[in-house]
């Protein structure tokens, strides 16, 4: 069904990285009148390892599958709003750790592009994230998630504990496009950068580090999710073949929520959109959202999505005339 929509001054498209271009193709906006829609694709790829723990560490499907222990937590959030409801088990750990292996990697040094090699070689800029729960005052694995990738069953007699790894800097980049029948089509093309390979496998390397810390001992019993190796506390971590590591992040590695920049701003005439998040090539139109990110930033996105949308906000009131508030520059 088509629908003709009128506006007197300008269209603020913000329909998300996946929405906003698809909006863009259902309306007849195709890579013709602008090549750079659809293109760069990016995300954080995520995978987990999951590991069966000590018993007496409580996982949350433990507590919603047990009457008592149930109850026993709606209550202690009832009396003061705490408790073991209101923790989201998985997410008191995080850290990002720049993994310095990766930097000496044959995947690194085949990287082309000075630019980008420099962006990758900032002293801050993290390879990896990785979460899970601890409580950070005592460095004891506390109440967690449960098991979250692994495929189920999952006795509830059973604690479990979730790392998840979050890849930083992905150079893989997918496409939106969309058939002459307006069915949009997202590749999001995972791995296609043997780059984004070596930080996974690395990362898993990582999180296996992790589980054998000496401060869990005892703690952490066996690997319920993770790639075909024997897990022990004496393994040799580093001489895990990359392949059996590659095959696992093959089979498991997905998207991490965080998509962005299908409709990049970029500068001096490059980029779906220009500095003022005007889509190049049309008059009246912008785009404010995830989308517009010109590179995959080493954070959770939703801080970006504000952010895009204050600096926009300030513009456009400024353009007409109005006092942006607070004194802030633009
Ligand atoms: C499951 C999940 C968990 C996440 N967890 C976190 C987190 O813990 N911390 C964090 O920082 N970030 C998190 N994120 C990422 C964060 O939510 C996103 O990066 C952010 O919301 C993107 O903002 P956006 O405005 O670009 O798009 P969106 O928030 O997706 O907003 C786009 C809006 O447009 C609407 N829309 C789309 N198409 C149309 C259409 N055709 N017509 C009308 N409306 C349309 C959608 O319904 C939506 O409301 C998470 C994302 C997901 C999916």
């Amino acid at each position: 069904m088509k629908e003709t929509i009128r506006c007197n001054d300008e269209i603020i498209l913000s329909c998300g990285t996946i929405g906003s271009p698809a909006v863009l193709f259902r309306s007849g906006i195709t890579t013709k009148d602008n090549p750079a829609i659809g293109k760069n694709l990016t995300d954080h790829l995520i995978l987990s390892l999951e590991f069966e723990l000590n018993s007496n560490i409580l996982s949350h499907h433990q507590i919603l599958e047990d009457p008592d222990l149930a109850q026993a937590a709606l209550n202690t959030y009832r009396l003061g709003k705490n408790g073991d409801l209101v923790k989201f088990g998985g997410s008191s750990g995080v850290i990002f750790p720049r993994l310095e292996k990766i930097y000496k990697s044959k995947e690194f040094n085949e990287i082309k592009d000075t630019e980008t090699k420099e962006f990758l070689m900032n002293p801050g800029r993290p390879s990896t994230e990785i979460w899970f729960m601890v409580d950070l005052s005592s460095n004891k694995l506390t109440l967690q998630s449960g098991a979250v990738y692994s495929p189920p069953p999952r006795p509830k007699e059973k604690s479990y504990i979730t790392f998840e790894g979050l890849m930083q800097n992905c150079l893989s980049r997918g496409t939106i496009t969309a058939d002459e029948e307006g069915n949009v089509l997202v590749d999001p093309n995972f791995l296609s950068h043997p780059f984004d390979m070596r930080v996974a496998i690395e990362t898993i390397r990582a999180i296996i580090r992790i589980s054998l810390s000496s401060k869990w001992k005892g703690d952490i019993k066996a690997m319920l999710w993770g790639p075909e190796i024997q897990w022990s506390p004496d393994m040799d971590i580093e001489g895990i073949p990359d392949e059996v590591l590659a095959a696992f992040v093959r089979k498991v590695i997905n998207h991490g929520y965080h998509q962005m920049s299908t409709l990049a701003m970029g500068k001096d005439g490059e980029g779906a959109v220009d500095k003022d998040f005007r889509l190049r090539g049309f008059q009246g139109l912008r785009v404010v959202d995830l989308s517009v990110c010109p590179i995959l930033t080493n954070n959770h996105t939703q801080v970006n999505a504000y952010v895009i949308g204050e600096v926009a906000a300030r513009k456009i009131v400024k353009e007409n005339g109005g006092a942006v508030m607070n004194g802030t520059k633009n």
